[in-house]
């Protein structure tokens, strides 16, 4: 009988040390984050505008770090590093985001949990400050996992986020962007006397390096966990009400423990249609392929095929990293506890 017992307290006091082995703090953080994909090149850009993109994706990243050091969650790093994106007028998302046909801009956001599956979002949203912080709200405080418009921007209220008047969001680049996408495609209209359907294919492929700018992350914490997060002002000249990727949870935002944590840019139809984020989680898991041959196959094969661009940014659950993007460039960087760190714009 004491044999037993004793073999039984053995038992017990070995699986609670696995347990708490299991849940021991790593020292393993990765971070991963994008401010958009499209014709980004050297031969366009200033020093100072080149320069300026640098500090920004260097600040955005420094922020995360700073969680994910100390042992914060990747749901808190990748909201902050998105909050201060958004909060920066060089990229399309919050402060900078692009206009639409109607001259308003119209914002979407989601973030996602890849612990518990957790997911929110909000879409088509024109008051509130930092989208992914109500997109967070979303998942956290209400039993919703999207929320568009008026109905969302009540709900960020009610939680006490930051609302602003429409005009926080207006900046001169945006602005003329717009106007120089109306033009474009008045001209369009006016010399074109192809078909119907051509037309419209002429005037999407003219309209799309318009659309790019979004800002997005990607994390792994000290955990173990991954989160995702990605936040835009969609494309400019888009119509009344469209909504694009980002919001979409599993085309342009994803995160599951078992497999990978994905924040997409670009053509955001196309990534809607390909159901690009869960469908590389779903190689992953279903299809045991490694992260950088399916987002390869998804990024550099499926998404042209069809007729779309863009890219998007990876981590998987043994912190591996990918950032396949098939435009001219993507604003792109990321950092590891080991301390490696990279900005990156161009190809290579
Ligand atoms: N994917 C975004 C959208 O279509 C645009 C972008 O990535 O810049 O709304």
């Amino acid at each position: 009988m004491r044999k037993i017992i004793l073999l039984l307290s053995l038992f017990i006091l070995n699986k609670s040390f696995a347990q708490l082995s299991g849940n021991k703090l790593s020292d393993k953080y990765v971070l991963v984050i994008h401010g958009g994909a499209g014709t980004i090149l050297k031969s366009q850009m200033t020093p100072e505008r080149e320069k300026a993109y640098q500090l920004a994706l260097e600040k955005a990243l420094q922020t995360g770090n700073d969680i994910l050091k100390k042992g914060g969650t990747a749901l808190d790093a990748v909201e902050a590093c998105v909050r201060s994106m958004e909060d920066d007028p060089l990229f399309n998302a919050g402060k900078g985001a692009v206009f639409t046909n109607e001259g308003k801009n119209e914002l979407d956001a989601a973030i996602m949990n890849g612990k518990t599956l957790g997911a929110g979002s909000v879409a088509g949203v024109t008051t509130i400050r930092n989208p992914i912080t109500a997109a967070r709200a979303v998942m956290e405080k209400s039993p919703h996992v999207m929320m568009t418009g008026a109905g969302a921007e009540k709900f960020a209220s009610q939680q006490g986020l930051e609302i602003v008047d429409p005009s926080y969001f207006y900046t001169e680049a945006r602005w003329q962007g717009l106007q120089r996408a109306k033009q474009e495609d008045s001209l369009k209209m006016k010399s074109d006397h192809a078909d119907t359907a051509r037309k419209s294919m002429l005037k999407q492929l003219e309209n799309r390096d318009y659309k790019y700018g979004t800002v997005g992350a990607v994390a792994l914490d000290r955990y173990g966990n991954l989160a995702a997060a990605t936040s835009t002002g969609g494309m400019t000249n888009k119509k009344f009400g469209r909504i694009g990727d980002a919001p979409i949870i599993g085309a342009g935002t994803y995160a599951n423990n078992n497999t990978v944590a994905i924040s997409g840019t670009g053509w955001g139809e196309y990534f809607i249609r390909l159901v690009m984020a869960k469908s590389i989680s779903d190689m992953m898991e279903f299809g045991k392929m490694k992260l950088k041959a399916a987002a390869d196959e998804m990024i550099m094969k499926r998404l042209p095929a069809l007729g779309g661009d863009g890219g998007l940014i990876a981590v998987d659950k043994e912190g591996n990293i990918a950032m396949p993007f098939c435009t001219e460039g993507m604003y792109r960087g990321f950092i590891k506890s080991n301390g490696e760190k990279v900005i990156k714009i161009y190809k290579e």
